[in-house]
């Protein structure tokens, strides 16, 4: 069971643990909300990072998937595209080259498109055990937790930083 929380994007505080293994964190990594579209030639987009406590060896791991998974996403929409080359004779044997030219279109954007928009959450859940959710026009950014402690204990520790000193 994971927790979502909503944060005001000036007023997020965490607990000084690592989000992924509670182990005293020594730095702090960057986890982003978005809010709007990337179509790659289009693009409307908003974001913000909120920048969670890490341990080291957490965070080189995160980027190292990153860099792993970019690539073999990279390689998956190559795939595509060259699978969808490969069926160019059959189309035109349909007559439908330019049903065909459509397809390449639309695969190749797709699978970029997932690649670009689909891929951070996904590695942020698998490898941080948090992941950004959405962002609204006001503000808020939406986090989904593992440890429903460190949600718990983030939720309360913006609030109290919300409250004016005197
Ligand atoms: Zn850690």
């Amino acid at each position: 069971m994971s927790t979502s929380i909503d944060f005001p994007t000036g007023a997020a505080r965490f607990p000084q643990r690592c989000v992924r293994c509670a182990a005293s964190a020594d730095t702090t990594i960057a986890v982003e909300c978005t809010s709007g579209i990337d179509l790659v030639v289009f693009k409307y987009w908003r974001w913000h990072d909120f920048p969670l406590p890490c341990c080291s060896p957490c965070k080189s791991r995160r980027r190292w998937a990153g860099v792993l998974f970019h690539i073999l996403g990279l390689l998956a929409v190559c795939g595509v595209f060259c699978g969808m080359c490969e069926l160019e004779p059959l189309f035109t044997r349909m007559g439908q080259r330019d049903l065909w030219l459509w397809l390449i279109l639309g695969t190749t954007a797709g699978s970029l498109y997932l690649c670009r928009n689909w891929l951070t959450p996904v590695l942020d859940a698998a490898f941080l055990g948090v992941r950004g959710v959405r962002l609204t026009k006001t503000g808020i950014g939406t986090l989904k937790f593992r440890d429903r402690d460190f949600a718990i204990e983030s939720e309360s520790l913006s609030k109290e930083g919300d409250q004016p000193h005197t």
